[in-house]
């Protein structure tokens, strides 16, 4: 069955879209805690990098791909 553009998911755009700006490899989409100034923990949406060791932030469902803002995923899963 042939599948339709506008039915893609999120995940499906990512896994398709987007690279890591360093070395062009595939992102994986996960989660982390982060902490609010108030001491209370959310989930953000992140994208990692396993070839770098690296990942990405989320930042109102817009990925911000700028190796700049990669940060390592040591203690993350
Ligand atoms: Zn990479």
């Amino acid at each position: 069955m042939e599948r339709e553009r506008n039915k893609m998911n999120i995940k499906e755009m990512i896994d398709e879209f987007l690279v890591c700006p360093k070395c062009k490899g595939k992102l994986e989409m996960s989660e982390i805690n982060k902490a609010t100034a108030e001491g209370n923990t959310y989930k953000s949406s992140i994208l990692i990098c396993r070839n770098c060791g690296v990942y990405y932030p989320i930042e109102d469902d817009i990925p911000v791909l700028l190796i700049d803002e990669a940060k390592t995923t040591d203690g993350i899963e």
